[in-house]
């Protein structure tokens, strides 16, 4: 199966600005001054060996991750991540072009987790199927009211795609295709719902906007996120950050790496970055979060990864 990220951001979309923008330029200048790159030939090498600051951004777009095989793609959240999937998907760059439906699960109905769908190509053409699966009761009449006439010109109800809405009980596993999907409920202001899916021995949790108080309330997802080779993580805040904003309904990269070395996870992914980091600070935040590793938990190999648009794992 193949898991790909298309917004990585949480709360808001968070586009670099100017003032990034020129001062990755300055950064890289720096660099090739100190090193004395003078000739096209080196570029390649000279950027390969950047820091991971100047060398990328981890994008702006709120969530929205994709995992699929040949034959059924699964959608979670719609976030703004969602209208370049859209695009790739009319394109027929990404996924089966011969296959018109889609599945789009929900982990809640937050705007950051919505408000790219208004955008999402697929709905907009009369071929296309959508089935849309959410654990609040109410969700098909929620985005329905997002793009009433008060808020977008174009109605949700009047868009030619056929749209089927499911309403989803947690701990009832269903399959979509060959994919076995689990959920379990997350505490977050409203509830938000975590995903398993499972395929051939493979294991990828989705466990997005959740808050953590206390190591007894983590032990309660060990097994839910147990041996899962990636889990995808909510690790908005750092530590100052979270006392600052409890309530608010996130965690910590460091609380992530306690999850994922309690459930035997092979790879933590950070994910839903705050709108408010910038591309250096999500990486310092890493890095102490490997620091923390090592000193909490000496002897383990979890990976930690920063998710940043466009990445993908194939398992
Ligand atoms: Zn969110
Ligand atoms: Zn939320």
């Amino acid at each position: 199966m193949k898991l790909r990220f298309w917004g990585v951001r949480g709360s808001i979309n968070s586009p670099l600005s100017p003032e990034n923008y020129l001062s990755k330029i300055k950064g890289v200048l720096e660099q090739a001054v100190k090193e004395g790159i003078s000739e096209k030939t080196d570029l390649d090498h000279f950027i390969a060996q950047l820091p991971g600051e100047l060398k990328t951004t981890f994008g702006g777009n709120t969530s929205c991750v994709t995992i699929s095989d040949d034959r059924d793609l699964l959608i979670f959240d719609a976030g703004t991540g969602i209208r370049n999937l859209g695009s790739q998907l009319i394109s027929g760059n990404f996924f089966n072009p011969e296959i018109d439906e889609y599945n789009l699960i929900f982990s809640h109905l937050h705007l950051d987790h919505i408000n790219g769908l208004p955008f999402f190509t697929p709905v907009h053409f009369p071929g296309k199927k959508i089935r849309f699966f959410s654990h609040h009761e109410n969700f098909e009449k929620m985005l329905m009211l997002q793009q009433n006439s008060d808020f977008f010109p174009v109605s949700l109800e009047s868009r030619p795609s056929n749209k089927e809405f499911n309403v989803l009980k947690e701990g009832h596993d269903f399959s979509i295709g060959n994919f076995v999907v689990r959920s379990k409920k997350l505490n977050h202001p409203n509830s938000s719902y975590s995903y398993s899916v499972e395929k051939d021995g493979k294991k990828i949790v989705y466990a997005t906007d959740a808050e953590y108080t206390a190591n007894s309330v983590l032990d309660n997802y060990a097994d839910f996120y147990r041996n899962a080779d990636i889990l995808i993580f909510d690790s908005q805040y750092n530590f100052n950050e979270l006392a600052q904003r409890y309530s608010f309904g996130h965690s910590t990269a460091e609380i992530g790496v306690d999850a994922a070395v309690s459930a035997n996870v092979k790879k933590l992914l950070l994910f839903h970055h705050n709108h408010e980091s910038s591309d250096r600070k999500i990486i310092e935040m890493k890095n102490s979060s490997i620091k923390y590793l090592n000193e909490k938990h000496p002897g383990s190999d979890l990976d930690i990864i920063i998710s940043n648009e466009g990445m993908e794992f194939n398992l």
